[in-house]
């Protein structure tokens, strides 16, 4: 019987995992629910070859690493939060939950973009969560905790941008048109305020920024060892979502985490 059961989280990742990989395939391009297409020559793609994997047909285009990542990666969290479910909100909504931050998750890190029906949808879905987990007043008080503050940096940041492309017009370079945070990373901030509720947000903020700062030093001090670093590329400029959704899962599902980093 313990087979069976193990195979239950196991199939709910694997299922999840192909809606997810095709929502981040066309949604960032197409904007629809459109029929998958190959990256590389356009070839729209039959529906078996696509859940088989199979390569592009007219290009041989291989399945990106992605695909493979995600299947991985859904299942690998499916089991686990199987296994460790914050009781309150039970297995069927945590891993819907995960499957909807690997989504955010991806398409941020590959186009760098949040896309507002997802975002929408992830409003309801953070509303329901969150008042499940921690009430109306601490999910709403979270929502808007999470968006204000991040509008705030949101500001600081087209601040800096400005400041910056002055600088560079001064020192003869054409400015690019950089933002330190995108205006995604707002919406993202408070729906995830949604889901964690105040005062949790606060720390998943703080946590997601500094992984973020600790991330981008780490790769200038790469860039310095490949001597490919520009004193322009600054690592103010990158993708903040993906880090500020690694922040939130661990709040979320890993239950240790919270009595680590949260004082009392
Ligand atoms: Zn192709």
């Amino acid at each position: 019987m313990k087979m069976m059961t193990i195979l239950i989280p196991i199939i709910t990742g694997l299922l999840l995992s192909v809606v997810v990989n095709y929502l981040a395939d066309v949604l960032p391009l197409t904007r629809k629910f459109s029929k998958p297409a190959c990256p590389q020559c356009e070839q729209s793609r039959s529906i078996t070859d696509y859940l088989l994997l199979r390569s592009c047909r007219q290009c041989g285009q291989r399945r990106s690493a992605r695909t493979w990542l995600t299947i991985l990666a859904l299942i690998g969290l499916s089991m686990y939060v199987w296994t460790k479910t914050p009781h309150r909100l039970g297995y069927p909504l945590s891993i819907f939950i995960v499957a909807y931050l690997a989504l955010i998750f991806i398409t941020d890190m590959e186009h760098r973009l949040i896309l507002h029906p997802t975002t929408i949808f992830g409003a309801f879905l953070g509303f329901g969560a969150g008042w499940l987990n921690h009430g109306l007043y601490g999910t709403l008080i979270g929502g808007f905790a999470g968006a204000g503050i991040m509008l705030a940096l949101y500001y600081l940041g087209v601040k800096f941008a400005r400041y910056r492309a002055r600088q560079m017009e001064k020192a003869g370079q054409s400015p690019d048109d950089e933002e330190a945070l995108g205006f995604g990373d707002v919406t993202l901030a408070g729906v995830l305020g949604l889901l964690l509720g105040w005062p949790l947000i606060w720390f998943g903020l703080l946590q997601g920024i500094l992984l973020a700062g600790i991330f981008g030093a780490l790769m200038i001090a790469f860039m310095l060892i490949v001597r490919k670093y520009k004193e322009n590329a600054l690592m103010v400029f990158m993708p903040y979502g993906p880090f500020l959704i690694l922040s939130a899962f661990f709040l979320l599902f890993v239950p240790r985490w919270i009595t680590l980093v949260v004082p009392k």
